[in-house]
Order: C-alpha cells, then sequence, then structure tokens
C-alpha cells in the first residue's frame, strides 16, 4: 500500500500543529497568518480527495483565524475555539476507517513529535529493535543474530537502563523485545512500562521462559502485540518481528493510463503520482503495445471514446496476452449508459468509473483494486515453503530484466544459488530439518535485497536472485555479505545444531545473448564455487571455462 501519500498527509498535519503551537504561544496575530495560509492549503488537497468532513473542519478554522484577525472575540476565546479545532481535525484525521490514514496511529504522536524532518529519516533507516533484559549473555547473543536480518539491535539489561538511554538520545526504538520477569520489579510494574510504550506507538513483544495464559492476558492487556518463549530459534523470532512490523515489501504501483484528452491525463498523473503510482502516460493508443513490457504496468486505465481507436478493442488486445491475464482494466468514461458498462465488461474490464466521479475517489478505487491485484498475484506466485518467487515468476521477472538491460544502460546482474551438501542435511536431520533451511535462506534473501531486485525458486534447492542496476562486483559483494550472514545462522533438529552454506554463480544479464544462455553460464560459474570448496560466489568469466 502506498502509505507515502498518507505519510505526507501527516507532515503537513503536523506542520500545522507546529505553526498552531507557534501561534498561540506567543499570542501573536501576525503568525497566524502563515497557519491560516497552510490550512486553506489543506482544505483544497483534502477537498480534491472528497474528505468532506476534514473539509469542513478546516473551514471552520479558517473562519475562526478570520474572526480572530477581526478581532470579533478576545485572544484567549479565539485561541481555546482554534484548539477545540485543531483536537476534533487530529482525532478526525485519525479516525478509523479513515480513507487517507489507514494506519492505527497514535494521536498523540502528531503533538509530541512536530519535528517532520525527524519522521521523514526514520523512514529510510533500518527498523531498530530494543532487548530488554537481564540474562545478557544470552541477549547479546540473540541481537547479533537479528542483526544479521538487518536490522538495528540494542540491548539493555533493565527498564531502568533502557529508560535513561532513550531519553539521552532522543529516539525510540520500533519494536521493544521485553522480558517480563526480571529482578527488582514485578511483572506488573513490567506490564504497566509496556503500556506506556504502546501508548507512545513503540510496537511491545513480551519475552519470556513462558507464559501461562493468565500471564497472556495481562500482556494484551498491556497492548503486548506478541510472545517470543524462550529459547526461540532466531527464524521464528524474525518471522515474529517481520509480522509485527509489517516488514512486506513494498514497490510503486505502475499505472498505464490512456486518454486522448491530454489535459485529462496530465491531471490524474499527478494525482496518481501524489498517491506514490508510476504512471505512464500517453494520449494514443498507438505506442503503447511497443513498449509495454518495458513499463509492465499492474493496472490499465482507459479513456472509452477516443478518435482513433475504440477502448473496448483495445481492452481485448490486452486480454489477448497471457501475461496481462490477471491485471485489472478500468474505463474511464463520461458516456454513463447501462449499456456502455456492460460492453466495457464483457469486452474484458474489470471496472468502469465515471468521469464525473470525485478525482479523489477515482484515486481511492484505483488504489483499492490495485493493492487487491497484487496481493492475489502475490499470493497466487509466492513460493509456499520460501516465500519468495515460484520458478514460472521469476523466469518470468529474468526475462523482463533480461529485456530491459538490453535496451538501457544500468546493469543487470543474475546469479544463481545452490545450497550446499544439501542432500546430507536431508539424510541426517530429516526432510522436515531441511525445508526449515530453505525458509530461512529465502527471509534473508528478501530481508536482505533491495524491492528492485528480485528473488525466486527456481529449483528444489536452488534459488535464481536478480539485481537490477548492480555490476557482476557489486552484486558479488551483496552476496558475499548474505553468504556470511547464512553460515552463522544455527538451526535445530532432533535436539542437534547444525549450519548450512550456500554456493553461488554470477553473471552480467546485459552482456548476455539470451536469457537461457544467461542462466546456463551462472550454472556454470556455480559449478566452479563447488569445485573450490564451495560456500563461494564466483563470477562468470568467458576465459575462465
Ligand atoms: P552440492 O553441494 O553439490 O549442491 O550437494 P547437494 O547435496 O546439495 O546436491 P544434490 O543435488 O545431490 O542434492 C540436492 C538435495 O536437495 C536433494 C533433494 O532431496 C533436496 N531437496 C530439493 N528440494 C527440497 C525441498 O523442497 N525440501 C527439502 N527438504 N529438500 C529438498
Ligand atoms: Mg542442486
Ligand atoms: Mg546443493
Amino acid at each position: 500500500m502506498p502509505t507515502n501519500f498518507d505519510a505526507k498527509f501527516k507532515t503537513k498535519l503536523k506542520i500545522l500543529v507546529s505553526l498552531w503551537a507557534d501561534a498561540r504561544k506567543q499570542k501573536s496575530l501576525a503568525l497566524l497568518e502563515p497557519f491560516r495560509y497552510n490550512i486553506n492549503a489543506m482544505a483544497q488537497s483534502v477537498a480534491t480527495f472528497a474528505l468532506f468532513e476534514l473539509q469542513s473542519i478546516l473551514q471552520d478554522i479558517n473562519k475562526a483565524c478570520e474572526d480572530a484577525k477581526a478581532e470579533k472575540l478576545t485572544i484567549k476565546e479565539s485561541i481555546v475555539g482554534i484548539d477545540a479545532l485543531m483536537n476534533r481535525l487530529i482525532s478526525d484525521a485519525n479516525k478509523d476507517p479513515n480513507p487517507l490514514l489507514i494506519e492505527n496511529d497514535n494521536p498523540f504522536e502528531l503533538l509530541t513529535s512536530l519535528d517532520a524532518n525527524k519522521s521523514a529519516a526514520k523512514q529510510s533507516r533500518k527498523p531498530s529493535i530494543a532487548i530488554i533484559d537481564d540474562d545478557k549473555s544470552a541477549s547479546m547473543a540473540i541481537a547479533s543474530l537479528i542483526e544479521e536480518f538487518n536490522f538495528q539491535v540494542d540491548y539493555y539489561e533493565s527498564i531502568k537502563v533502557f529508560k535513561a538511554a532513550i531519553s539521552d538520545l532522543d529516539m525510540q526504538p520500533d519494536l521493544v523485545m521485553l522480558d517480563i520477569t526480571m529482578p527488582e520489579i514485578t511483572m506488573e510494574q513490567v506490564f504497566d512500562y509496556a503500556k506506556q510504550l504502546t501508548q507512545r506507538g513503540i510496537k511491545v513483544v513480551s519475552y519470556s521462559g513462558q507464559f501461562s495464559l493468565e500471564t497472556r492476558l495481562a500482556a494484551v492487556r498491556a497492548g503486548v502485540v506478541d510472545f517470543i518463549v524462550k529459547p526461540m530459534a532466531i527464524l521464528g523470532i524474525i518471522e515474529k518481528i517481520n509480522r509485527v512490523l509489517h516488514l512486506q515489501k513494498t514497490r510503486a504501483y505502475r499505472v498505464l493510463f490512456i486518454d486522448d484528452n491530454q489535459s485529462m491525463g496530465e491531471f490524474y498523473q499527478t494525482l496518481l503520482e501524489e498517491a506514490e503510482c508510476e504512471v505512464y502516460f500517453s494520449s494514443s493508443v498507438e505506442h503503447m503495445f511497443d513498449n509495454l513490457d518495458d513499463f509492465y504496468p499492474d493496472l490499465f486505465l482507459l479513456d472509452m471514446n477516443m478518435p482513433d481507436v475504440n477502448g473496448l478493442e483495445v481492452a481485448k488486445l490486452i486480454r489477448q496476452q497471457k501475461e496481462y491475464d490477471f491485471t485489472p482494466i478500468v474505463f474511464l468514461t463520461a458516456d454513463e449508459q447501462l449499456e456502455t458498462k456492460l460492453a466495457a465488461l464483457n469486452s474484458g474490464a474489470d471496472d468502469v468509473i465515471a468521469k464525473s466521479t470525485p478525482p479523489g475517489l477515482v484515486v481511492k478505487q484505483l488504489l483499492t483494486r490495485l493493492s487487491r491485484a497484487l496481493a492475489v498475484k502475490d499470493f497466487v506466485s509466492k513460493d509456499t515453503l520460501t516465500g519468495v518467487l515460484n520458478h514460472g515468476e521469476i523466469m518470468e521477472a529474468a526475462m523482463n530484466s533480461y529485456r530491459l538491460s538490453q535496451r538501457q544502460k544500468s546493469p543487470v546482474s543474475l546469479a544463481m544459488l545452490d545450497l550446499d551438501h544439501f542432500k546430507a542435511v536431508n539424510d541426517t536431520f530429516g526432510h522436515a530439518a531441511g525445508d526449515k533451511v530453505l525458509s530461512g535462506l529465502g527471509q534473508l534473501l528478501k530481508r536482505s535485497l533491495r524491492t528492485t531486485d528480485y528473488i525466486g525458486r527456481y529449483g528444489g534447492e536452488e534459488f535464481l536472485l536478480v539485481f537490477v542496476g548492480s555490476t557482476t562486483e557489486d552484486a558479488a559483494a551483496k552476496l558475499n555479505h548474505i553468504r556470511e550472514a547464512f553460515e552463522l545462522i544455527e538451526f535445530e533438529a532432533k535436539s542437534q545444531k547444525f549450519r548450512c552454506t550456500f554456493s553461488a554463480g554470477l553473471i552480467d544479464l546485459g552482456n548476455n545473448m539470451s536469457l537461457p544462455h544467461a542462466v546456463n553460464q551462472a550454472d556454470q560459474a556455480l559449478y566452479l564455487s563447488k569445485e573450490a570448496g564451495r560456500n563461494t560466489v564466483t563470477i562468470y568469466e568467458e576465459k575462465a571455462l
């Protein structure tokens, strides 16, 4: 879900709160002006998105500012009035279900963290985790394992130490793993503190040797979101952390929009881009099919009546291509007759939206459709054991990347990975243990690569990776890093601990005559890694073979 739009909205709200705080503190009519200016700007933008309740509160605030300026009310009366309206604005903007603010955000966050830059910085850094536990050696060991999965982890031996640290550093972690049995503090007190943390928007996972139903209930009441029972294998912990922090990766939605009306196109392009979509707009169908696979849209938005071609025919042409079987097609039309709608649906379209619909609502409808379509595609295409793309999907992604690499100047690298002595793992520890290793590697790869890269299961214990925009040297450095992290992970089966390694072969995709040829060369490089003793990454070189 492109929550960046929400983030922008929230940033604007924070700016408003901050401007209002300044004006009321200084009791200054001059400072009221920038506040009122921003209130009006926001009123216009929420109107575009058909958020009429918010719009009416904003208009009331504007009115109250004008009254204050005209000295119709005393300063004190104005402050009380605008305070009340601002509180309504904040709680309304956080109301659930609200069309824009989907996350259940803590309203106090808006009032307490006024620094918009701080939250922007927060988005780009690694998710941070604090472990509070009196058992130092065990916690430090867990911390370093979690760090291998690309998290920032800090350890604190007591709540007191943690409190002192966060007030000193003026930071807060995204998640706290809180031991509930610690010396010199009762479990009740621990849960009280958990409650304070959750009220500040920090996710708390409690962490203990055992949980009775009673403690689980007490924890849930304190706002604790999950439990980790010690000792838990690292992969189980990572899975919980990912789930609690909603760390499934998302990318921008790609929308292809065809409309003969250029200004209509530009208008929706701007709105969709504000909602963090990538938009390819064209005022004619003529070149649409030439570049289709490069752009590879997630949704087609088509005008129905165009001078040279009928939108319905375009929909039929799209549906003839297998790779777009499940890609939504939405018509935007001025013609609201029932027959027209039926004809559109019969041509293979998913939806028909009237041009008279408020633009914000159109965008919202498209975003909802996109998110569902991608969730379904994700579900169908993911390899159920490892959570990465299945064979068909990774080959399709590799094919698209291959075509792209032929056209663009930027490099694309492809890697083939294979687990070392995996047959021995199955033979010694059982197939279930082997499956755990496969899913562990899948998770590590997903946490470590960029959203623009592709990861798929090529075969049984083989993975295919596509590094978009990376030279083979860059990709090798990255892969070696992952390789080193992977060899440290301890798996457990039949009360024994064991570790696993993988080997890889890498090639430059752009420098190749075909995809099958490229996969073959990656395989040859992989073979060299195995020959060299395994647990190695080899870059393919023409002369080496
Ligand atoms: P090498 O280091 O040379 O790659 O040795 P290897 O033992 O890994 O290679 P080999 O190809 O002989 O064995 C691959 C093993 O992977 C055999 C197969 O049973 C196992 N395997 C393939 N898919 C799965 C799976 O989904 N789950 C489990 N547990 N094992 C699998
Ligand atoms: Mg193999
Ligand atoms: Mg193998």
